[in-house]
């Protein structure tokens, strides 16, 4: 069977792939790179669900394939949740990593460490031809720190210690990361349900 992940996120798609290749061998997986191109789906709702059944409805919608879609983000305890599906625009549309960052430290700067804890989240979707649906979850809980730390990963990897390290998730390796992460632990409950 032939999977479309929608996603330009050449990594995503990597570590679904690995994944796929032992929970479900007969998986092809491609990416949008791989698919004639159609508009990128606005990510409207005010969900990870409802935003991640967006994209993989889209996706069967113009290819017919089977479509995967993640949506993921920040949600910080102080902010009753957010950034949340804002976590890539939180200081604004150019979706500015460092500016995300200092905004969310400038938030949090009074808070001490009792009230810094967070959680990132993902929900992954998948949609059939024939209109069947299934939505997972993933979440990897921490807290927000006060300064960036590290050079791996993306976005707010580098203010987020995961519960149980003493490193933040920007000073992990990718395969430390995958192995405790919202996305690693999602995908793996959709691979085994594919
Ligand atoms: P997306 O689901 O890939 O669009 O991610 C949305 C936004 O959430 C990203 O731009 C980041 O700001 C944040 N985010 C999601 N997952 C991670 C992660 O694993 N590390 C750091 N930031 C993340």
């Amino acid at each position: 069977m032939r999977v479309l992940l929608a996603t330009r996120n050449a990594g995503k798609i990597e570590e679904l792939r690995q994944i796929l290749a032992e929970a479900a061998p007969s998986v092809e997986l491609v990416g949008l790179d791989a698919v004639p191109e159609y508009p990128e789906t606005p990510e409207t709702e005010l969900t990870f669900a409802g935003n991640a059944l967006l994209k993989a409805r889209d996706g069967v919608k113009h290819t017919g394939l089977a479509t995967v879609a993640d949506d993921s983000g920040l949600a910080v305890d102080a902010l009753n949740g957010m950034p949340g599906v804002l976590s890539a625009r939180w200081a604004g549309s150019k979706k500015d990593d460092a500016a995300n960052n200092a905004l969310l430290l400038d938030q949090l700067a009074d808070l001490d460490e009792s009230r810094r804890a967070a959680k990132f989240v993902c929900a992954a979707a998948i949609v059939y031809p024939d209109g069947r649906e299934l939505v997972v979850h993933g979440e990897m809980p921490g807290r927000v720190g006060r300064e960036p730390k590290g050079a791996n990963g993306f976005g707010y990897d580098p203010l987020f210690t995961p519960d149980g390290f003493d490193r933040t998730s920007a000073e992990l390796s990718a395969a430390e990361k995958n192995a405790i992460s919202h996305r690693g632990k999602a995908f793996r409950e959709l691979a085994s349900k594919i």
